[in-house]
């Protein structure tokens, strides 16, 4: 070991697991890259909309200029999209991007950082790297337990972060019970409210986050185009908070974060109303397939909000393992707490089909 000093917080991450890509299954294995069912990130199956496609490919020919610092378009686009003004939005390289800067800008080491357990990964890396203090509340019924969160926060917590719905369980918590922390919550605690999976939600679960901005300027909600908008290689998410957290959130920011094929991509999917349509239409229906699949098997899974299922199949990473083999990968989550369990990304069809039968057929031969 090297004699660099270290700090201790940083010693004690333990990395991000992401999902296998494609092309190491295909060299490991020896198989076909398009054999292989990737339902393992949560990305869109139905690709990258068209619109987009196109916007990027006009955006090649000035790749030897720097981007747009400030995202004029974009930023502009998204304030008329969600009722609040460019002033109010950050963009970021990935919404994993805004969770670093909501911490770097706001939390010192030692301060209180609270959060769920069995939530996003990336709100214990991004606290972790600052040294700050991990307040993890216990779930209920794997999903956020709010009130036991709101009471979490003490002296010296300056961060919330929420995950709704939450990845890797799928879980989902009214608006209302959002909405009442944010009341319980001191004005002085940032409140990150994450909502990757927001575009999924049913007409019944839907809620208006922006709405609370004048009256939380403590709130920052953070929203990617790396699942419904099919944009995850770009990078691009943004978020939305009172002008005052936004200016800081952009000081700490990298002057170039955010890459001009992004910008231009994002332009043109946040207008594809039908690109949308169709992802959630085809997630809503392939989702109910796979409850009622896994329903009929007898086998335990988290109702999801979102464009992934969480079931339990006994040992996770020997399913996932075994499900490699089949040509199928899946993301094992024992270092979510969740061992027993493995989460599955909504496929198209075709997809989940594959993944049905490997399943069925690994499970039978570990009974
Ligand atoms: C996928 C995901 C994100 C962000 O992804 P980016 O690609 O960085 O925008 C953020 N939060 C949750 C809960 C996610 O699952």
């Amino acid at each position: 070991m090297s004699s660099i000093p270290v700090p201790a917080y940083i010693r004690e991450i333990a990395p991000y697991q992401a999902g296998k890509p494609i092309d190491e299954l295909a060299r490991e294995f020896g198989l076909d890259p398009d054999s292989i069912v990737k339902l393992a990130s949560n990305e869109n199956p139905l690709g990258m909309p068209e619109s987009a496609r196109q916007a990027l490919l006009g955006a090649v020919g000035e790749l030897e200029r720097y981007p747009d610092s400030n995202g004029f378009a974009l930023k502009g686009a998204i304030a008329g999209r969600y009722g609040v003004r460019p002033e109010q939005v950050t963009l970021g390289n990935g919404s994993n991007d805004l969770l670093e800067l909501a911490v770097r800008a706001f939390v010192t080491p030692g301060d209180g950082v609270v959060y769920s357990e069995h939530a996003f990964a990336v709100y214990m890396l991004a606290s972790q790297a600052v040294g700050a203090r991990r307040i993890e509340v216990p779930a209920r019924d794997l999903g956020h337990d709010l009130a036991a969160m709101a009471a979490a926060v003490d002296e010296g917590t300056r961060l919330v972060f929420i995950a709704n719905p939450n990845n890797p369980t799928g879980s989902f918590v009214p608006g209302a019970d959002v909405k009442a922390l944010l009341e319980k919550v001191p004005e002085d605690v940032v409140v990150v409210l994450d909502q990757a999976y927001d575009e999924y939600l049913r007409p019944h679960e839907r809620y208006d986050a922006t709405a609370w901005l004048a009256q939380h300027p403590n709130l920052i909600i953070c929203r990617t185009f790396s699942k419904a908008y099919g944009l995850a290689g770009l990078r691009l998410g943004f978020a939305l908070a009172s002008a005052e957290l936004t200016d800081f959130m952009n000081r700490v920011r990298q002057p170039f974060n955010t890459n001009s094929l992004a910008q231009a991509a994002a332009l043109a999917a946040l207008a594809d109303e039908a690109f949308l349509a169709r992802s959630y239409e085809l997630n809503l229906a392939q989702r109910e397939r796979l409850e009622q699949a896994f329903a009929d098997r007898g086998l335990r899974y988290v109702p999801s909000s979102a464009n992934f299922v969480m079931v339990e199949v006994g040992d996770g990473a020997a399913v996932s393992q075994a499900l490699l083999h089949e040509a199928v990968i899946v993301r094992p989550i024992g270092g979510y707490g969740l061992p027993a369990w493995v989460r599955v990304s909504v496929g198209l069809p075709e997809e989940n089909t594959r993944f049905l039968e490997a399943l069925d057929k690994v499970l039978a031969a570990r009974s």
